[in-house]
C-alpha cells in the first residue's frame, strides 16, 4: 500500500454511476461524536442524500434497493470510532459518520441504516454470509482478507500502538514486550503481528477490545495491543490510569469491506470517498469525532486495486 498518507485524487474517477449530490440534507439523530479529548464536540454533521443513483450490476444494491435500508457492521465498543450509546442504543464514532456518509451517496438517509454490531473475528463471515451489506468497523485492508472480501478506501490509515497504564515506565515500544502480557482480540491484525513479529510476547485474546482495557486497569495484563486510534479513546475515558505509548509500529489501511466481486459497489464507494474528501464530508466527519484527540491527518487515497 503505498502512497496512501498523500492526498493524490484521481482525476478521473470511475464513472460507474452519477453519484447525484444534489438531494435533501440527511440528519444524523446520532449526537455526541465521541470527540475524544472530553471538548465539547461541534454539532452533528450532515450529508447530502443523493437522489437518482442506479447501479447497475450491483447485487449489493439490488439487495439494498430491495431490502429498503443498508445493513452495516459496526464496532460496538470503540470510543471515537463505533460505540453503542448502552442508554439509547445509538452508535457513534468516525466509522458510523462514514457509514452515513456512504449511505447518504447511495440515496439512503440515516434513519434507513441499519446498525449490527461486529466484533473483528466475524467480519468476513458476515459480508460472506450476506449478514451485512458492508462492514465500516475498523477494518484494514490486507490481502489475506482480499481473498474472500472486497475492499473499498482506504478511508483512514491507523498505525498499531500500544495501551499501558499511566504509571507503566518498561513498555516503550514492541521490543520492550518479552515476558509481558500483552492483550489484543482473536481476529484482527494486530494480534496476529504479536504472534508472527514478537513471539516472546505473552499474547492474550478476547472478542473485543473493552474487555482487553479492563484486564489492563484490573493488571491481568501489562499492555493492549490495536489501532492507535482506537487506543486513543480508550486512553481518553480513563486519563489518570491509562496511556498510548505513541509509537506506532505498522499501517492499518482502514477499508468499507464488501462481499466480493461486487466491482460495480466498490467503484462507487471509492468515488463516494474520493467526493467526500474533496467537498469538505471527510474532515466535517473527521473533526466531531477522531479530530478531539489532537490528531489532524491528510485523508488517504483510495486505493482501486
Ligand atoms: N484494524 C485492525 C484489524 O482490522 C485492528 C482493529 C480491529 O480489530 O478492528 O484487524
Amino acid at each position: 500500500m503505498k502512497n496512501v498518507r498523500k492526498i493524490v485524487l484521481a482525476g478521473a474517477a470511475t464513472a460507474v454511476l452519477a453519484l447525484t449530490a444534489c438531494g435533501q440534507e440527511g440528519s444524523p439523530e446520532t449526537g455526541g461524536g465521541g470527540s475524544t479529548s472530553g471538548e465539547t464536540p461541534a454539532a452533528a454533521p450532515t450529508y447530502a442524500v443523493a437522489t437518482g443513483v442506479t447501479l447497475e450490476g450491483s447485487p449489493t444494491f439490488e439487495k439494498i434497493t430491495s431490502a429498503g435500508k443498508v445493513t452495516i457492521g459496526v464496532k460496538a465498543d470503540q470510543p471515537g470510532i463505533g460505540q453503542k450509546d448502552a442508554g439509547s442504543g445509538e452508535y457513534a464514532g468516525f466509522d458510523i459518520e462514514m457509514a452515513k456518509l456512504m449511505a447518504a451517496k447511495l440515496g439512503l438517509s440515516p434513519d434507513k441504516i441499519e446498525f449490527v454490531e461486529t466484533v473483528s473475528a466475524n467480519r468476513e463471515p458476515f459480508l460472506q454470509q450476506g449478514t451485512v451489506d458492508m462492514v465500516i468497523a475498523s477494518y484494514t485492508i490486507n490481502d489475506k482478507r482480499k481473498e474472500v472480501v472486497d475492499f473499498a478506501g482506504p478511508y483512514y490509515v491507523a498505525g498499531q500502538d500500544l495501551l499501558v497504564r499511566a504509571d507503566e515506565s518498561e513498555i516503550t515500544g514492541p521490543d520492550t514486550l518479552a515476558g509481558k502480557k500483552v492483550c489484543s482480540v482473536e481476529g484482527s491484525t494486530p494480534a496476529t503481528r504479536i504472534r508472527d513479529e514478537y513471539p516472546d510476547a505473552d499474547l492474550v485474546t478476547f472478542d473485543a477490545y473493552s474487555k482487553c482495557v479492563e484486564q489492563l486497569t484490573s493488571n491481568a495484563v501489562d499492555a493492549v495491543t490495536t489501532d492507535d486510534a482506537i487506543l486513543r479513546g480508550y486512553a481518553a475515558q480513563q486519563p489518570d490510569a491509562l496511556k498510548v505509548v505513541g509509537a506506532p509500529f505498522s499501517e492499518e489501511p482502514y477499508g468499507i469491506g464488501l462481499p466480493k466481486g461486487d466491482t460495480v459497489m466498490r467503484n462507487a464507494l471509492n468515488d463516494a470517498i474520493e467526493t467526500a474528501v474533496t467537498d469538505g464530508d471527510w474532515k466535517k466527519a473527521y473533526d466531531y469525532t477522531l479530530g478531539g484527540s489532537g490528531t489532524d491527518p491528510e485523508p488517504p487515497t483510495v486505493d482501486r486495486y
